[in-house]
């Protein structure tokens, strides 16, 4: 009965702006169509990929400054967070722990002047002119644009090969590998998620194998280049489609490889290496540190015919330099968009590309 009445509100409400995803993007999306007086409504988890899939006891990738959650007039910033608590403000080229950008983001969403509704979409379809979202919790909403904003969470990768493992999991469930305690473990990988999960479980008392098939490379990320051509890359995002292949191929060869921060490369001196896989069977647990594989087929929170009927480049819907895919009124913004405005978008970065541009189109 309840259903049936909530279904029945439809075409009462039709939302101007749906934003789905509260992480980075649609946060940073949603602040300046709050500062516009745009209406909107934003749902997700708030931040949820930094509040329960990093590791507690790592430092964030990225620098201060490249890690904001972005605000037209910059109301939210680390220093900002910095100095309101009485703490240094030190400087904005410093990596931050996670524990503290917690509480950076804990200070965001306690001063944003709007409600995020804290559920996920489990269905969006077309209807007319407009869009249906059917919510978990049953409720059901009508919206004249969505934006997605769904970052990482439907994309794990894990490779078929790993299919014999007594016990699998994904680098994603932090808090499940923070749990290990004196277990047989094999981590995959030879990205940041692989030396973190190593560090965390070899302090937790578990034994550690790693499995890389190569060396990996060393360099701190985003930032390992002259300021000013990083500033540049973010600001050209949206030159990106029109760049020479040969360019585009070398940007995604910096900021896209697989790295580890230089720190790891003393952590890890003692850590048995292998470069072909070992028998799966002698582990108590296999991590599989193996990153995101953006695929359109993984949103199975869109309805089959709306995928369907989205015109594609590769796995993922093709995106236009407004960032609306080829079924109007529908965009998609944040780390699945890396092959139409480059690898910022991949960082947080990128949110300070996207939101000021996204918010004006979307109020004209
Ligand atoms: C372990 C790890 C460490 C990283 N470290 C860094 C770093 O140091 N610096 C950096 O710049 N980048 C880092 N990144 C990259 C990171 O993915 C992006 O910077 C950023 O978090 C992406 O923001 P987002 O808003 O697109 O997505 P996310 O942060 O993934 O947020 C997605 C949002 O969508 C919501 N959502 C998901 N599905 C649904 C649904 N069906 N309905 C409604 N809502 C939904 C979630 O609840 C969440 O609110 C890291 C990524 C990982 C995985």
């Amino acid at each position: 009965m309840e259903l049936m009445a909530k279904k029945l509100e439809v075409g009462r409400l039709m939302i101007p702006v749906l934003i789905v995803g509260a992480g980075p993007y649609g946060l940073s999306l949603a602040n300046y169509m709050s500062a516009m007086g745009q209406e909107f409504k934003i749902i997700g988890k708030p931040m949820e990929l930094w509040k329960k899939h990093t590791f507690s006891d790592a430092s964030l990738r990225s620098e201060m400054a490249t890690s904001e959650i972005a605000h037209p007039q910059n109301a939210y910033s680390i220093q900002n967070f910095r100095s309101q608590n009485g703490l240094d403000i030190g400087k904005s080229s410093e990596r931050i722990n996670v524990r503290e950008y917690r509480q950076y983001v804990d200070w965001v969403l306690a001063a944003i002047p709007y409600k995020i509704q804290p559920e996920y979409l489990s269905n969006l379809s077309q209807r007319g002119d407009c869009f249906q979202a059917e919510l978990e919790s049953g409720e059901v909403l009508k919206a004249k644009q969505v934006v997605i904003a769904t970052g990482v969470a439907h994309h794990l990768n894990i490779p078929s090969e790993f299919s014999g493992a007594r016990d699998i999991m994904h680098s994603y469930y932090t808090q499940e590998i923070e749990a290990l305690q004196g277990k047989k473990v094999l981590v995959v990988g030879a990205g940041q998620s692989a030396a973190e999960a190593m560090e965390i479980c070899r302090n937790n008392n578990n034994q550690v194998h790693w499995y890389a098939r190569q060396e990996p490379r060393y360099y701190s990320e985003p930032l390992d280049l002259p300021k000013w051509i990083f500033n540049l890359v973010v600001k050209s995002a949206g030159l990106f489609r029109r760049l020479p292949h040969g360019l585009i191929q070398y940007l995604f060869s910096i900021f896209s490889a697989t790295t580890m921060t230089p720190d790891h490369k003393v952590k890890l001196a003692g850590v048995n290496r292998f470069s072909t896989l070992p028998d799966l069977r002698n582990y108590d647990h296999v991590i599989s540190a193996t990153g995101y594989n953006y695929t359109l087929n993984h949103m199975n929170f869109l309805a089959d015919e709306l995928r369907s009927s989205l015109k594609m480049r590769a796995a993922m819907p093709r995106i236009d330099k407004n960032f609306m895919s080829s079924m109007r009124d529908l965009y998609f913004i944040g780390p699945s968009t890396e092959m139409f405005f480059g690898p910022p978008m991949k960082f947080m970065i990128g949110s300070q590309y996207v939101a000021p541009r996204l918010s004006k189109l979307l109020s004209e």
